[in-house]
């Protein structure tokens, strides 16, 4: 059966149907540091949207290593399969990295979590630039507890 999106490695299958509820390209340091890219393609889905075939098969450890307590797991089998939110609100993906090919998930939409502090030149390819996500961006409600193993495998309607 054939998905919009889908991605992860030989072993942990993800897939979408649902267009993502964010996309941008993200200069934050976590990213910078997780995945040694000066900007990181970030795509967000509903936690619903998401489905992976293989939960069990992940090992999952926090996505920001000096705060251990944050709500990103970064889950991962022999590469990296997705972000997941402690939170049940969102699951994101590093397209790049996270086995989409390419073209597959639309490209960012804006720059995300951009610091002129950093010194590096503002963005001028004409797409937005934010100190953080688009401000119009509204975390989704969590899913409710218990139903997270249902949402590996129905697709939400
Ligand atoms: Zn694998
Ligand atoms: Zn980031």
């Amino acid at each position: 059966m054939a998905h919009k999106f889908s991605g992860g490695c030989d072993h942990v299958h993800t897939h979408a149907d649902n267009e993502p509820i964010d996309n941008h390209t993200c200069h934050c340091s976590v990213c910078k540091r997780v995945t040694g890219q000066d900007t990181t393609h970030v795509v967000f889905l509903g936690h619903g949207d998401l489905a992976v075939d293989d939960s069990d098969g992940m090992n999952r450890q926090p996505f920001n290593d000096q705060n251990p307590d944050g709500p990103l797991e970064l889950c991962t089998c022999s590469t990296p399969i997705m972000l997941d939110d402690k939170q049940g609100r969102i699951r994101a993906v590093l397209p790049n990295l996270m086995g989409f090919a390419a073209g597959n998930l639309p490209d960012a939409t804006y720059h995300a979590f951009y610091d002129p502090a950093t010194g590096v030149p503002r963005p001028d390819d004409g797409r937005p630039v934010d100190e953080g996500l688009r401000p119009e961006f509204v975390w989704p409600d969590p899913a409710q507890p218990g139903t997270c193993s249902l949402a590996e495998t129905a697709p939400r309607r």
